[in-house]
Parts: structure tokens; C-alpha cells; sequence
């Protein structure tokens, strides 16, 4: 039969009549950018993750951009990253004129290795940013003890664990900014490109909204050069809706994850959760030998998986002149040789996981 990587159809189908009228009124006001659609976003998902300030954006970039930027980071200045992540993680930083400095992972939980980002501390390192990937918190306590003692600002990147929490508290709200992205396939997704930014700091926050307009106040008097970093009225009436649902969504995606742990038990390097974490599975992510050739069968038999992600940042074409070597990240330079990550999305059925499953274990064996 086959299981698509990822079916966002059969969710549409469930709040069509809902999205459908939402945006004829967005038409119908032919208010398109900003305004009363993304304030009220704004404020529920304020509301939801519990934090002072949400600022809608322009999408998880320029999030991670729109924060920096509010830190002044630019030339000459450090930011650590880990090298196991999305592009744009590295990228924001780059294109300030700052200096990504990578840092290593943990093989188990994916995310930031704080003693490895410790040792990349230098007298240049302003800022940085941990990832929360495929879904559950990183190491905040760690990473945030690392920043106090470095006077560092924290930007967690949490394009991909939007609702996910660490000791009962959400993702993207333990530092000086919280950086989302609602890109159509994120686990909160819009119709589109989106993205936000949270902070407790009144300060900072303000920042961000000054600097996605232009740095623009009042109009056509601009205080500092920013960037075009605004949310649409669409996104945020979509995303609002969505938002509703986001539990329900992140408790199936569970249910998933807990049924191919079943199956896999004792067989396969299942994701483990770490301590504290709740994890929304925004991948269902194993570490498999000879990943390639099993993700070549799967796809003989038209079961979706993806690879997240091929090349380590550090080994990147556009960083060479860094220096970065094979060798300098055996943690990260692994994991992108074993990684596969499986279908999870919301409407999967049983069948489906278990056709998943066969396909894999047969894969492997
Ligand atoms: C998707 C993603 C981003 C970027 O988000 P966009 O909305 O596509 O710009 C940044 N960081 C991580 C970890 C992501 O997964």
C-alpha cells in the first residue's frame, strides 16, 4: 500500500469549514499584514506558553535573526551552535557577520552537548543557540547555567517543538528569546511561511517589533535599520485555529512514537525521552546502520522517511573557510551517516504504523 512521508490532508479535512471562513474574512477586511489577525494570535499563543511576549514573524529565520539582531550580535562576535541541526540555525548568525562556532550533540537525545559548547567558549562568545530537535527540550538547565557563567544571550531555537515541555514548563520560554517557525510541515503549521518570537524581557520583545518593521516608529521614521520580518493576517488566523488543536495533534503524535517504540523494543535505537521532557515528536527519529540502503528499500515499498540531516553544519561548503574537518564532531558527523527519521502525523492509522514497521524491521534484519 504505502505510507506517505507526511499527509497533511486528512487534518485540513477535520477544520476545513472552520480555515475556509476565517480566511474569507481576512478577504472580506482585505487586511492583510499585521493588525488585529495577528494580535489576537499573538495573545493566545502568549497565552498558551505561558510567556509575556509572542511576536509573529516572517517565518523560523527570520526569528532566529530578528533575535540576534535585538543583541547586537554582528562582526567579531561568536555564537555557539550545534552543528546537528537545521541550516538556518547557523545561518541567521553568518548573516549578521558573526561567527557560527559549532559545537558537538548527544547521541541519544539529539540536541546540544553543553560540555562541548563549554569548550567553545571563548572571549569573543556574545550568544547560543540551542536546538530543540525533532520535538523535545534540550539540556536548558545545563545550557543556562553555561550562559550565566559567560554573561551569554540564550536564543532556543524551537522551530520544531512548538508545545513541547521540560519540567512542565513550554519550550522556547527558558532564555531571552524563543524563536518558532510555522512552515507548512512544523507541528504547528500554517498556509505558508510564519514564524515568532517570545521573550519575558519587555525590553527585548519590544526590540523584535520594532525591528521587524524597518525599525519604523512612528511610520516613515525608522530608529534603527531592521529587517521586512512581518507576520500575514492569513497565517495568523490559520495558526489560531490550529493552535486549538495543538494538544490533541501533539497526543496522537505520541500515541505514534509509543507504538513504533513497541514494535522496535529491543531491536532498533528508539528515541529516548530525557528526563523532564515531554516530547511532541515533531520527528520520529532512529539511528540505524547502513542507513542509506534501508532508507533505499523503504522506499521500494513507497513508505516515506526522511533524512534530517545529511551534512553536519560544520562540514558545510559554505563554512569552509572556517576550517571545519572530518574528525572535529564525531557526535554529529555520525548521527548524520545513521538518522532516519519515520512518518508521524496526525490522522495516522494503526495500519499505517504497522506497515511502517514491517517495512523497517524487515529492512534491518
Ligand atoms: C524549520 C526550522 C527553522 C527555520 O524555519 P523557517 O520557517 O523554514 O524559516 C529553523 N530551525 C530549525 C531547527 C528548523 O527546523
Amino acid at each position: 500500500m504505502g505510507v506517505p512521508f507526511l499527509d497533511l490532508k486528512a487534518q485540513f479535512a477535520t477544520i476545513k469549514d472552520e480555515v475556509l471562513s476565517a480566511v474569507g474574512r481576512v478577504f472580506d477586511d482585505q487586511a492583510f499584514v499585521l493588525g488585529k489577525y495577528v494580535e489576537d494570535f499573538e495573545k493566545d499563543a502568549a497565552a498558551y506558553l505561558g510567556v509575556k511576549h509572542a511576536v509573529g514573524v516572517s517565518n523560523g529565520s527570520d526569528a532566529l535573526l530578528l533575535s540576534l539582531m535585538a543583541a547586537d550580535i554582528g562582526p567579531g562576535d561568536e555564537v555557539i551552535v550545534p552543528s546537528f541541526t537545521f541550516f538556518a540555525t547557523a545561518g541567521a548568525v553568518a548573516r549578521l557577520g558573526a561567527t557560527p562556532v559549532f559545537c558537538d550533540v548527544e547521541e541519544d537525545s539529539f540536541n546540544i552537548d553543553v560540555a562541548s559548547a563549554k569548550s567553545k567558549v571563548t572571549d569573543k562568545t556574545k550568544a547560543i543557540i540551542p536546538v530543540d530537535l525533532y520535538g523535545q527540550c534540550a539540556d536548558m538547565e545545563g545550557v543556562m547555567n553555561l550562559a550565566r557563567e559567560h554573561d551569554l544571550v540564550v536564543v532556543e531555537d524551537t522551530a520544531q517543538a512548538f508545545g513541547a515541555t521540560r519540567n512542565g514548563k513550554q519550550a522556547g520560554t527558558f532564555s531571552h528569546f524563543g524563536t518558532y517557525s510555522f512552515y507548512p510541515t512544523k507541528n504547528l503549521g500554517g498556509a505558508g511561511d510564519g514564524g515568532m518570537v517570545v521573550s519575558n524581557d519587555d525590553a527585548l520583545a519590544d526590540k523584535i517589533r520594532l525591528l521587524r518593521v524597518h525599525g519604523e516608529r512612528p511610520r516613515y521614521h525608522n530608529k534603527v535599520v531592521g529587517i521586512c520580518g512581518r507576520l500575514d493576517s492569513l497565517q495568523a488566523v490559520v495558526l489560531q485555529i490550529k493552535l486549538k488543536k495543538l494538544d490533541e495533534w501533539n497526543k496522537h503524535r505520541a500515541e505514534i512514537a509509543e507504538q513504533y517504540n513497541a514494535r522496535f523494543e529491543g531491536k532498533l535505537k528508539t528515541p529516548p525521552v530525557s528526563a523532564g521532557n515531554s516530547h511532541i515528536y515533531h520527528q520520529y527519529t532512529l539511528r540505524v546502520e547502513n542507513r542509506d540502503a534501508v532508507a533505499t528499500q523503504l522506499a521500494e515499498k513507497a513508505i516515506g522517511c526522511g533524512v534530517y540531516y545529511p551534512v553536519p553544519l560544520h562540514l558545510q561548503e559554505c563554512f569552509a573557510s572556517q576550517g571545519g574537518k572530518k574528525g572535529d564532531l564525531p557526535v554529529s558527523e555520525k548521527l548524520c551517516e545513521t538518522a532516519l527519521s519515520l512518518p508521524v502525523f496526525d490522522q495516522m492509522t494503526d495500519a499505517q504504523v504497522n506497515e511502517v514497521a514491517d517495512a523497517l524491521l524487515k529492512a534491518v534484519a
